[in-house]
């Protein structure tokens, strides 16, 4: 019978200082679950929490267990009685000094005499249900119960302590998870949990991440997930999401970061394939030995998978169109667990609805790209600042929309401080000629007094390159991101007016335009779900209090139509109406009802299949303003 077998060492001055670490690394390398430290209250005893760290720095597999319920209030009568806010300060520390591996709640093992014999043992873990720990106090009496360790060979999958086990979260079917993503699920009590519970904007505490590798097991992931319906669910690809909320409390995510392949098809065609957990960065990197470029967005951490569902407004967009203009194919894993390729001739209608809304119909397992041929490009890092914010706003939407669509410059700026604000202009002039490039930034140096500056002929491949790797231990957003995301036919006087109010309130610290027309315009709105081709630019205003944020955007809204989902946090109901009109959103809708109509995926601009849209909270911010 497998059942988990430990020590119980008592923090006591009999031993010397090493003895218990000694104990403690010795259960571990005879394979025993766990070591618990009893407290000993006895003055001149090592404190139990202290030994307790102590061995979780000495060890690194065994769980450590430490019986330390917290008591509600201080005693004020007994000078001895822990104070329940050291005690919780106690327990996150040795958490994060041994993560998964510690356990502090003495009903989650159960005591067995220090004579029993295997028989014993297994009667006790039979009838309790528990890790069963012996009390010991030398090396002798540890290597006897170690010999008693459950021979565990026909043990499948990876097994996990009681301690990490008791992290758990109710209604996750733990023990159901298809034996193909076993091994490489992450729950709350494992060691690299960490590593993947937050995404680069959003701090998570999901109950479980799921992290397929193959499409067979991207379909068995949606079915766990299916049998999961009140969960909430995140489908993660490099975890950059702003809108999609690819972490979250307590629920499921599916994570395809692991298919990252990039991939040439065919040279002539310029034809690659890419999985969705690429980043734009590595795809940069791998197409640059080419001559070759896909624009993606401003940020090369961010993956393929979110954003060529999405619509991807870059640097490259005026000249070269969206990211998905220049898709071939997807292949999908659709909520019932088929593998569907879509292109113009194959399933065109999910074709049509994965380029803009993408998220709602499958989880993207590969893109295939025809890429466009990209030499040397002018890019420039530049810093003015200004005493006329509204002037400079409306003369850099001229500049933006009247340069050759070669020429992409984004804006970016924040609160003015003192009635100065600093505009920083990021732009990329798809040409080779330092000349032409310089001529076409040229203008843009009337913005208002230029403060530093970098303008190089440099590759695509370079500019991504700038965003950060993301190693090993993962991204580790905290809170939530508050964005709000519109586009503009045009920048108006009254538009600049209005948005440098908004930007004097001081509720928004990050405000961009991004210059759009040229390529992107020149695809039909009813070409993909992405429908909004003619505006000039993209505006994304982020901000840290969401209610703030809403009463400084809102007289913005008259300037606008529609809105790029990638930068809107924003879950009310007419959110979604914005970001598609409404014969985009029926559409939507009635694919939604085929390849969806449990509405499974729902994390990112839910299109509720049965039209009573789920995005609804009780009040809108607009209604919440007024
Ligand atoms: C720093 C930064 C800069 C950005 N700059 C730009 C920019 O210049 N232009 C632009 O267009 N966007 C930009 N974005 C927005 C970005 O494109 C989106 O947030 C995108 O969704 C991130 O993709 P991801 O795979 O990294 O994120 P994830 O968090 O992994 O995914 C985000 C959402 O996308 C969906 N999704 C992810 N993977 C899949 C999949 N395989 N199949 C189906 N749906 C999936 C899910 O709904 C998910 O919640 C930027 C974001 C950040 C954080």
């Amino acid at each position: 019978m497998d059942f988990e077998l430990g020590i119980v060492l008592r923090a006591t001055d009999e031993h010397q200082a090493n003895a218990p670490t000694d104990l403690a690394k010795l259960a571990e390398e005879r394979g025993l679950d766990l070591v618990v430290v009893e407290p000993v209250p006895a003055d001149g005893a090592i404190d139990s929490w202290t030994l307790a760290a102590w061995l979780a720095g000495a060890t690194s597999r065994i769980g450590i267990g430490i019986d330390a319920r917290r008591p509600s209030a201080p005693d004020p009568a007994d000078s001895a009685a822990p104070y329940p806010s050291v005690i919780e300060r106690a327990r996150e520390s040795i958490d994060r000094l041994a993560p998964g591996r510690v356990m502090t709640d003495a009903a989650t093992w159960v005591v067995a005499s220090a004579d029993s014999d295997a028989a014993a043992l297994a009667a006790v873990a039979q009838r309790d249900g528990r890790p069963v720990v012996v009390p010991v106090n030398s090396r002798e009496e540890l290597e006897r119960i170690a010999a008693l360790v459950p021979d565990r060979t026909r043990a499948k999958g990876r097994r996990r302590s009681a301690a990490a086990r008791a992290r758990r979260v109710a209604g996750i079917d733990y023990d159901g998870v298809p034996e193909s993503l076993a091994e490489t699920a992450v729950e709350p009590g494992d060691p690299e949990y960490a590593s993947v519970a937050s995404t680069y904007l959003r701090g998570g505490q999901p109950g479980l991440v799921l992290r397929p590798r193959t499409p067979d097991e991207v379909g068995d992931a949606l079915a766990f997930a299916s049998r999961h319906p009140e969960l909430p669910l995140g489908i993660r690809s490099a975890g950059h999401g702003i809108s999609g909320r690819s972490t979250n409390k307590g629920g499921l995510v599916i994570d395809v970061g692991a298919m990252d392949s990039i991939e040439v098809l065919d040279v002539d065609r310029r034809l690659v394939r890419i999985g969705p957990g690429a980043t734009w960065k590595r795809v940069a990197a791998a197409l640059a030995p080419y001559g070759w470029a896909l624009g993606s967005g401003d940020y090369g951490g961010v993956g393929v998978g979110g954003l060529a569902t999405a619509g991807g407004i870059g640097f490259l967009s005026r000249k070269h169109g969206l990211t998905i203009d220049h898709v071939r194919a997807v292949e999908l894993v659709v909520p019932d667990g088929r593998l569907v390729r879509a292109t113009a001739t194959e399933n065109p209608d999910l074709f049509w609805a994965v380029r803009g809304a993408g998220a709602n119909f499958g989880i993207a397992t590969a893109f295939e790209f025809e890429v466009s041929e990209v030499g040397d490009v002018g890019w420039a890092q530049l810093m003015f600042v200004t005493n006329d914010l509204e002037e400079s706003l409306r003369r850099y939407g001229e500049l933006a929309s009247a340069a050759p669509r070669d020429t992409t410059v984004f804006l970016v700026t924040g609160q003015p401080q003192d009635g100065m604000a600093r505009l920083q202009l990021y732009g990329m002039v798809d040409n080779p000629d330092a000349d032409t490039v310089v001529e076409r930034l040229t203008p843009f140096l009337e913005l208002g007094m230029l403060a530093q500056q970098q303008v190089v002929m440099t590759r695509y491949e370079s500019v991504m390159a700038l965003a950060a790797d993301v190693g090993p231990e993962g991204q580790h957003g905290y809170g939530e991101p508050h964005s709000r995301s519109a586009f503009i036919d045009e920048l108006t006087p009254e538009f600049a007016r209005d948005a440098t109010r908004m930007l004097e309130t001081g509720a928004v610290h990050f405000f961009e335009l991004r210059a759009m027309g040229g390529a992107i315009a020149d695809v039909s709105p009813d070409a993909t779900a992405f429908a909004f081709r003619t505006p000039a630019f993209q505006v994304t205003a982020m901000g840290a209090r969401d209610d703030r944020l809403n009463r400084a955007w809102a007289p913005l809204r008259g300037h606008m139509d529609g809105l790029y989902l990638s930068f809107e946090t924003d879950r009310t109901p007419q959110t979604l109406r914005d970001a598609f009109p409404p014969r985009v959103l029926d559409r939507l809708r009635a694919l939604k009802r085929r390849y969806d109509p449990h509405n499974l995926l729902r994390d990112n601009f839910d299109i509720d299949p049965s039209g009573a849209t789920s995005l609804a909270p009780a009040q809108t911010p607009r209604e919440a303003i007024a």
